[in-house]
């Protein structure tokens, strides 16, 4: 390992890495120390995706290296204290049945998980009315759900159709993705309430509205979300029991970030935002602001569209170039109440809550295991979260705290504590809960998406087969592009 470079630079990965404060900024000085060792792979980006290529390569005897722009790793992971030893997640949190790698991974390092709290009455609001309904009936309270199950059940068969793989070769791909899930919504729904819980639906999925989300990109992320034997369904994208908002991880789902983290130690270092990447013959020249890291491979573990603030020498194809430039982050601003117990359980409340009236148009109980402190998570997406997110801070916390109110009760509206965080804003992030694609995209594109440049590789979320865009995906997508690094080495 190198060096003066990792000496001045490298902030342990260990248990308190969440709350390391920043060290001092870019150097174009330090970006000209170049490290005398040459790594077999370096990586950029401490996510899940990230971390997972280093413990994969690390375990194969590579010599590795990560480099991580932000303070912290985990990414769209990030735990906040709450007192007396909570935290609550503030980024992904819930794991679900076929979640296999993100479940095999959390037990190796001795992260647990628990259920969602699952029981009492859930509330229903459209349209000035206000019902509760059994918090385990998947069947809402609305004369007009029958006509959004009609429209589930024709993107569940058109789904299982689907090829994981390569999605533009599936049969009607390119009548697919050429026209929006909205399109497609417009004509397979008649009635106003199948269409709202259609839009709650897609807003909870993707953080973007169905107008901006190719049909094919949906039937594509439909087919994901399953493992290698069984394909993915639309409900349990949506659902509780049985889907990908079952369980929640003992101490936060950064923690299992952090654990990993600790294993890789020195391997890791943060506050190295990486601007460039040089490919000269057989080695590349990894630029970041803590030095110049020479790797045989190099695997870029971040989202698509924060891909394209780095410069490439040669620079990028044009397809994957163009690719760039068609991979939007979705929108969402996840908002939290903390309050000294959960009192809506008390008047037989669940927590969960489905309203049209935003910002804040869903909600769930977050509170912690055990109930000491209550927590109710809300919700703002797509739409909402472009609206809301040019509100002031203030206003943005009483709309919120207005909807808990109505909803759950006024007690509701008196948090011992308040925590929100626009995704959107962060530098290394810009937007959740991760990017999807447009109609056109997969069709002209879809070839770019995981094919390698040169030495560098593409890992995160969105480049996986399976989860696509959960934190599962993003560890499968990073020990692909491992392997694929390493059978070039
Ligand atoms: P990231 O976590 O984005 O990691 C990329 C890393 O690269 C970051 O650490 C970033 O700082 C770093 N980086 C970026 N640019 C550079 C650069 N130039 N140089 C160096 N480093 C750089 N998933 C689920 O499975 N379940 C959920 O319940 C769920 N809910 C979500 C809720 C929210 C609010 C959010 C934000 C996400 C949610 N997700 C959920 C999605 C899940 O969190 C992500 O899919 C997953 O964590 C992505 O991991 P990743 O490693 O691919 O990317």
């Amino acid at each position: 390992m190198s060096s003066a470079i990792t000496r001045r630079g490298f902030v342990g990965a260990g248990a308190g890495v969440a709350a390391v404060a920043a060290l001092p900024a870019a150097s174009a000085s330090a970006a000209k120390r170049t490290s005398s060792t040459r790594y077999d792979v370096v990586i950029v980006g401490a996510g899940l995706a990230g971390l997972q290529a280093a413990r994969y390569l690390t375990k194969k005897g590579k010599k590795v290296k990560v480099l991580e722009a932000r303070g912290r790793v985990g990414g769209r992971t990030l735990n906040h204290p709450i007192g007396g030893g909570n935290v609550i997640e503030i980024g992904g949190q819930w794991i679900g049945p076929t979640q296999d790698k993100l479940a095999a991974v959390a037990k190796d390092v001795g992260v647990k998980t628990f259920k969602t709290h699952w029981t009492g009455q859930a509330v229903y609001q459209r349209g000035g009315k206000r019902t509760l309904f059994d918090v385990t009936s998947i069947i809402p309270p609305d004369p007009d759900a029958a006509d959004a199950a009609g429209i589930v059940g024709k993107l569940e068969t058109m789904g299982a159709k689907i090829d994981r793989e390569r999605p533009w070769t599936s049969e009607n791909a390119l009548e697919y993705d050429s026209q929006t899930l909205e399109t497609f919504k417009q004509h397979n729904t008649s009635t106003p309430g199948g269409r709202f819980l259609t839009d709650l639906a897609v807003n909870a999925v993707w953080a973007a509205e169905p107008r901006d989300i190719s049909l094919l990109h949906t039937l594509f992320y439909i087919s994901s979300a399953g493992n290698e034997t069984k394909k993915g369904s639309f409900l349990r994208l949506t659902s509780t029991t049985d889907g990908a908002q079952e369980s929640r991880f003992v101490g936060g789902s950064q923690k299992v970030s952090i654990e990993m983290a600790k294993r890789l130690g020195s391997r890791i270092l943060l506050n190295a935002p990486v601007r460039r990447i040089e490919q000269h013959g057989s080695e590349c020249r990894v630029v970041s602001d803590k030095g110049t890291f020479r790797a045989k491979q190099v695997i870029v573990a971040v989202p698509p569209a924060v891909s394209a603030f780095i410069d490439y020498d040669p620079i990028l194809p044009f397809d994957r170039a163009q690719l760039l430039q068609r991979f939007p982050q979705g929108n969402a601003i996840k908002c939290q109440a903390v309050f000294k117990e959960p009192f809506w359980r008390k008047e037989g409340l669940s927590g969960y809550v489905n309203s049209d009236e935003g910002p804040v148009k869903l909600m769930y109980d977050n509170s912690p295991p055990d109930g000491s402190r209550g927590v109710l998570l809300g919700f703002i997406e797509g739409q909402e979260a472009r609206r809301a997110g040019r509100m002031s801070a203030a206003a943005r916390k009483a709309a919120v705290l207005a909807n808990f109110a109505k909803t759950i009760g006024p007690q509701a509206a008196k948090p011992q504590m308040y925590v929100e965080m626009n995704w959107s804003t962060e530098e290394w992030t810009r937007g959740c809960y991760g990017g999807f694609l447009p109609p056109g995209v997969w069709t002209d594109f879809g070839v770019a998406v995981r094919r390698p440049h040169g030495r560098i590789h593409w890992a995160g979320a969105e480049h996986a087969t399976i989860w696509n865009g959960y934190m599962d995906g993003a560890l499968r997508s990073g020990e692909d592009a491992a392997k694929n690094a390493l059978a070039k080495l």
